[in-house]
């Protein structure tokens, strides 16, 4: 692969749907593999389609068509690129604002700090709750400290016992009280309903997060 190339499993702009900054508008960048097979995984696709390898400055002129738009890089994992990095400083350099979705299992510490990170805990029904970098609790905290909002923890939650178990965590590091945490049903395995009543009877400060892009386009499994 040519330096500075990454693989690509699609670009896309659509509305940013998993975060406290869902709702905008946002250029996605979905890179191509991932380390882990969530049971629920909605982007198969990105590990078992085939995939574009595209460079840095295709990429870089493709988000240019949308300016002062925020921009998500996604997966699969995109830390597993090592040119994920490359790509991160450059849209900062151009004063974009910039998200990154990662599933925790790889460490964070050498994201940028104005990145802001929405990161998975995985939790036991995932089947991939071992998966966790642990460490990424603390590089979290320490994120958060330093330049606050810029690390978000989501816990994708499938039944009750996976909602114990985020609670017992969220209560055991104070997470809530220092980084933006959010709860998400994972979609036809958790009735939000459920999810919403048990934050409530718990008086839990988290975010209840509902995928927006999946109430927006029910019927749309890519590019959105
Ligand atoms: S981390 Fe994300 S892309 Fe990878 S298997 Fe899990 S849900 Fe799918």
């Amino acid at each position: 692969m040519p330096d500075k190339s990454l693989l690509i499993s699609e670009l896309f702009y659509s509305i940013q749907g998993e975060s406290t900054h869902a709702g905008f508008p946002c250029v996605f960048i979905r890179l191509s593999g991932c380390n882990l097979r969530c049971r629920y995984c909605d982007a198969r696709y990105t590990y078992e389609s085939p995939h574009a390898i595209m460079s840095l400055e295709a990429i870089l002129s493709f988000v240019d068509g949308y300016p002062d738009i925020m921009v998500e890089i996604t997966g699969g994992e995109p830390l597993l690129q090592e040119n994920a990095y490359p790509l991160l400083e450059q849209l900062l350099a151009k004063g974009r604002k910039v998200l990154l979705e990662t599933n925790g299992s790889l460490p964070i510490d050498k994201v940028a700090p104005e990145v802001i990170v929405v990161m998975d805990i995985k939790s036991p029904g995932s089947g991939m709750a071992e998966s966790f970098a642990m460490e990424n609790i603390a590089l979290a905290l320490q994120r958060n400290h330093q330049l606050p909002g810029s690390c978000e923890i989501k816990f994708v939650l499938t039944d009750k016992n996976d909602y114990i178990w985020a609670r017992n965590l969220v209560n055991q590091h104070c997470l809530a009280v220092h980084t933006p945490t959010l709860f998400s049903p994972a979609k036809g395995k958790l009735d939000p309903a459920d999810l919403a009543a048990w934050i409530l009877h718990d008086k839990l400060p988290v975010r209840l997060q509902l995928q927006l892009h999946a109430l927006i386009w029910p019927h749309l499994t890519r590019g959105v």
